[in-house]
């Protein structure tokens, strides 16, 4: 599963753009990780969101 260090997010949406169907940005610019994270089809996205964000605020936990 994909784990977000809200600490570190800054809610600029990269994530949201490389992995759309995992990631939403709510009213209040809160990162949102949809229950489609859970799908193997999306596991590559969501790896170039790990590698994509700027703020290197994504960790994949097996
Ligand atoms: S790319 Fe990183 S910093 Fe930007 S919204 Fe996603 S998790 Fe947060």
């Amino acid at each position: 599963m994909v784990e977000v260090d809200f600490d570190l997010c800054e809610a600029n949406g990269v994530c949201v753009g490389l992995a759309p169907d995992v990631f939403e940005l709510d009213d209040d610019d809160q990162l949102i990780v949809t229950d489609a994270a859970d799908l193997p089809e999306n596991k590559a996205a969501i790896d170039d969101a790990i590698a994509g964000c700027p703020r290197a605020a994504l960790r994949w936990r097996p």
